[in-house]
C-alpha cells in the first residue's frame, strides 16, 4: 500500500511531467474510484491547467486553473492499496483496471488512473473542499517539527505502531515506514507514546525523517502493484531491514527478526535492538501512586 514516499514520487512524477498542462477532456470509464458524481467530476476539470502539486500525507491535490478566471479547483488524488498513477501515450493500450482517463493538451498524451482493488479515490473539490480534507490530517511525517511530534506523542496511551500510523497525529506512515522507523529508534512497537523518553521520543522524529528520506530518495518501495508516474516500480524494497523479514537475522544484532500482531496489523522487530518495556505488560489500568 502506497505511503509518503510512494505518494511523493508520484507528486514530484506529475511535477515533472503535467505541470502547466491543460486537460483537455475526462472520461471516467468506472465510477465508484469517483468521490461525489462522476459527472460534476469530469465537467469541473475538464480544460482547466495543472497549476500546482500539493501533497499531505498520502493525499495528493493537483491545483487547478481556468482560463476565465473562475476560483482554482482541486484534483484530489487518493492511491489507496494498488491504485496508480501514469502519463501515457495516447496509443499506448489501455490496460486493465484503468478507470479515469485524463487528455492532456492535444490528445497526444493522457493521465490514467488504475486501481485493481479500487480502494484509490480521485475527486474533485473546492479550495475550501479541500482546506477541511488536509485540515483532518495531522501534520505531513516530512514537514512535522520535533516539537510538533513530542507534543502529539504526549500522555498518548496504546501502542506506538498504532499511533504512528494514526493520520489525524502526523500524517504518511503505513505499515511499512512505521515498522522500519522504530526498528531505526529501536523502540519496540508496543511501547506507549507517552512513556518514551525525551531523547527516545526525538530518536523516532529522526528515524521517520531518515527512513521517509532514504525511500523517497529511491523512489519508494514496490511490493506488487505500485508503480510512479513513468510505470517504474520502486527501488527501496531491498533496503528494508524488518519490514517483512521474520525470521531473518538482524541486521544490526544477527537475531531474527520476529513479527507481532497491533490492532490487526502486523509488526516486525528485533527483540533484541527493540526490547518490550516492562510497563507496558504491567500497566493497563491507570496508574496508582504510592506515597
Ligand atoms: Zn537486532
Amino acid at each position: 500500500m502506497p505511503e509518503l514516499p510512494e505518494v511523493e514520487t508520484v507528486a514530484q512524477g506529475l511535477r515533472r511531467r503535467a505541470l502547466g498542462r491543460r486537460i483537455a477532456s475526462v472520461e471516467v470509464r468506472h465510477a465508484s474510484v469517483i468521490g461525489g458524481s462522476a459527472e460534476e467530476f469530469a465537467t469541473t476539470l475538464a480544460t482547466r491547467k495543472l497549476a500546482n502539486v500539493l501533497r499531505k500525507g498520502k493525499a495528493i491535490a493537483v491545483e487547478l486553473t481556468s482560463e476565465n478566471g473562475s476560483p482554482p479547483r482541486f484534483l484530489l488524488v487518493r492511491l489507496g492499496m494498488t491504485g496508480q498513477l501514469t502519463v501515457a501515450p495516447h496509443e499506448a493500450p489501455i490496460e486493465l483496471h484503468t478507470h479515469v482517463i485524463m487528455a492532456l493538451d492535444d490528445g497526444r498524451e493522457e493521465l490514467r488512473f488504475r486501481d485493481i482493488r479500487r480502494f484509490g479515490r480521485l475527486r474533485s473539490l473546492t479550495a475550501q473542499e479541500l482546506e477541511k480534507v488536509f485540515g483532518a490530517l495531522g501534520p505531513d511525517a516530512q514537514r512535522v517539527t520535533e516539537q510538533e511530534f513530542q507534543a502529539a506523542m504526549r500522555r498518548r496511551k496504546g501502542a506506538i505502531k498504532s499511533w504512528l500510523m494514526n493520520q489525524n497525529l502526523v500524517a504518511g506512515l503505513g505499515n511499512i515506514y512505521a515498522d522500519e522507523a522504530l526498528f531505526e529508534a529501536r523502540i519496540h512497537p508496543l511501547s506507549q507514546p507517552g512513556r518514551v523518553s525525551a531523547d527516545r521520543a526525538r530518536l523516532l522524529f529522526k528515524s521517520v525523517r531518515k527512513v521517509l528520506g532514504r525511500a523517497v530518495n529511491l523512489g519508494g518501495t514496490t511490493f506488487s502493484d505500485y508503480m510512479d508516474l513513468e510505470g517504474r516500480p520502486g527501488a527501496f524494497l531491498n533496503k528494508l531491514r524488518v519490514y517483512q523479514h521474520t525470521g531473518e537475522p538482524c541486521r544490526r544484532c544477527g537475531h531474527a527478526i520476529r513479527r507481532i500482531v497491533i490492532a490487526g496489523r502486523s509488526s516486525h522487530f528485533c527483540p533484541r535492538c527493540q526490547p518490550r518495556p516492562r510497563a507496558v505488560a504491567k500497566m493497563r489500568g491507570p496508574r496508582k501512586t504510592a506515597k
